[in-house]
């Protein structure tokens, strides 16, 4: 045990059910300071990315022997990781004390004189309800509300379950463990006078890009299951508001629900996109086939960097140049103040905004996103003959801009800060599901995958194929690639809106 004079605390938090943006404020907050993150398979993993790069993560231990043997192995943890006076959060599926043996790890903390915190969650069976469009309770449906463990139905003899209430009950009945006992589960309720026509459905991967809905009546739903393939985690919803209604699945009229997307931008922004297109409820698989390398070390950097205040125009690219040259001038002590009075121009609002969170405000932002949009605007912008421009960007830029300043009259350095090299990517994911689009951001990023996936591999998987812009495209149809979409405006945004509008088209 470390020797430390901090005094430990556990938080249970509750990670809400599925999609990982709907833990709490306060659970993410601690989250973000543990110094340890005990969490289970509920909990989604992709949370664990807001812990602390040097925070410990352990997954609780695999099931070896009874579940009470298991528990008591996770007690024990939480009670000798906040010995060692951490800051420990317990992240738990859905809700803590629902169906969750949070009370029992609390019991554990207080008797063992752990301070504590219990932070809720949504429960699964909320957040299927809003989900699927399952009304949990209704005005003129159901005025009550009960969730039952579907674990005990199997052939226990004792069981905490009230079969006869259940099976009388007129609001809203939801099981939660309940689908590997649907059998057993209905025939008790049959058996106990509820009707066999009553309403019933289930909803598996609640809030998931891989959530499904079943409806179906009560003595059916076992059958609708199998036939469907439905697997845990899985909620059984049993009365009048089972029903559904087709009005409020918002989700599955999503045009990029379910659909996989491959997003095979690298590091330059790469997340941020399979961010966006997961918030979309799409299946992300991220193949970030490029990968950046910044130059700001070479000679020619630090010559520039003297020289910087004497030019009248300095003109970032990307978000990416941006950042590698700030990392760059803080490494030499340096801050913003080496622009002088030089006047700076962005292509792009992201580049614009990254720029600002350094404290610059750009004094020109073309409304359009190309270099040759930013050429363009800039010399009507301002008079360009014999002005100095610096471009700061990337290695592997088109000679447009410059050439088009150039032909403006302007004396144009151009300094690459970084450059793009292929990344060779793990492409396991690419094999193991069904592939509804790959999306390219750039001709490079198109080169670095087809450097290593064969077109007829994509062409066997029928995947459509959707492209940034015209330059992409281009580079696509020479490596053999038929484009399905291109964005018409070249951001990501335009990008996810192009496959979007063509799934609106072409399947709803
Ligand atoms: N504490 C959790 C429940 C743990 S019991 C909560 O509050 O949600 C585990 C059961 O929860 C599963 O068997 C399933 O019935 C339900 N469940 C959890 N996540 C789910 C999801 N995303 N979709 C449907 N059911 C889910």
């Amino acid at each position: 045990m470390e020797a430390t004079n901090k005094k430990g605390k556990v938080y249970l938090v509750g990670a809400g059910p599925g999609r990982p943006d709907l833990i709490t404020v306060r659970g993410l907050e601690l989250l973000k300071c543990a110094d340890c993150v005990i969490y289970d398979k509920l909990a989604n993993s992709a949370l664990l990315n807001y812990a602390r790069p040097d925070a410990e993560l352990l997954a609780v231990p695999k099931r070896v022997g009874s579940e009470s043997v298991r528990q008591e192995q996770i007690n024990n943890l939480l009670v000798q990781k906040a010995r060692e006076g951490k800051s420990v959060v317990r992240l738990k599926g859905g809700d803590p004390y629902i169906f969750g043996r949070g009370t029992e790890e609390a019991a554990v903390l207080a008797e063992a004189g752990v301070d504590f915190e219990v932070v809720p969650g949504v429960t699964a069976a909320l957040a299927a309800s809003c989900y699927s469009g399952i009304a949990l309770t209704d005005r003129a449906l159901a005025s009550e509300v009960i969730f039952v463990t579907g674990h005990e139905a199997e052939g226990k003899q004792q069981t905490g379950i009230d079969w006869q209430l259940l099976a009388k009950f007129t609001g809203t009945i939801v099981f939660y463990m309940g689908v590997e006992n649907l059998n057993d589960i209905t025939r008790r309720l049959i058996e106990n006078g509820m009707s066999p026509e009553i309403f019933t459905a289930v909803v598996a991967d609640a809030t998931l890009p891989t959530q499904k809905f079943v409806k179906a009546t009560l003595v059916s739903i076992a059958d609708s299951c199998t036939k469907n393939k439905i697997t845990p985690p899985a909620l059984v919803f049993i009365g009048p508001t089972a029903a559904g209604d087709a009005r409020l699945e918002w989700l599955i009229k999503l045009p990029l629900f379910g659909k996989t997307v491959v997003v095979t931008r690298g590091a330059e922004g790469g997340a941020e996109f399979a961010a966006k297109i997961a918030a979309r409820m799409a299946v992300t698989i991220e193949i970030p086939v490029t990968k950046i390398k910044t130059l700001t070390d070479s000679g020619d950097f630090i010559k520039t960097l003297a020289q910087i205040k004497f030019y009248d125009w300095v003109v970032f690219t990307s978000c990416n140049g941006v950042e590698t040259f700030f990392a760059a001038i803080a490494k030499l002590n340096k801050d913003a103040r080496v622009f002088g009075s030089a006047k700076i121009a962005a292509i792009g609002v992201r580049t614009a905004e990254t720029l600002a969170a350094f404290g610059i405000k750009a004094d020109f932002v073309p409304s359009a996103f190309t270099s040759k949009d930013l050429a363009a605007g800039l010399i009507d912008f301002t008079n360009l003959r014999d002005k100095k421009i610096l471009l700061l960007r990337s290695q592997i830029a088109s000679d447009d801009l410059p050439q088009l300043l150039e032909a403006a009259g302007a004396l144009v350095d151009s300094v690459p800060v970084y450059t793009h090299e292929k990344n060779l990517c793990d492409l396991k994911p690419l094999s193991e599901k069904t592939i509804h689009w790959l999306t390219f951001a750039s001709p490079f990023a198109a080169t670095c995958f087809f450097e290593q996936v064969s077109v007829d591999f994509v062409k066997s998987k029928d995947a459509k194929v959707a492209s940034i812009g015209p330059v992409t495209s281009k580079k696509l149809a020479e490596l053999g690639m038929k484009v399905d979409v291109e964005a018409s405006e070249h951001t990501f945004d335009g990008l996810i809106s192009a496959i979007e509008q063509y799934e609106l088209r072409t399947t709803k």
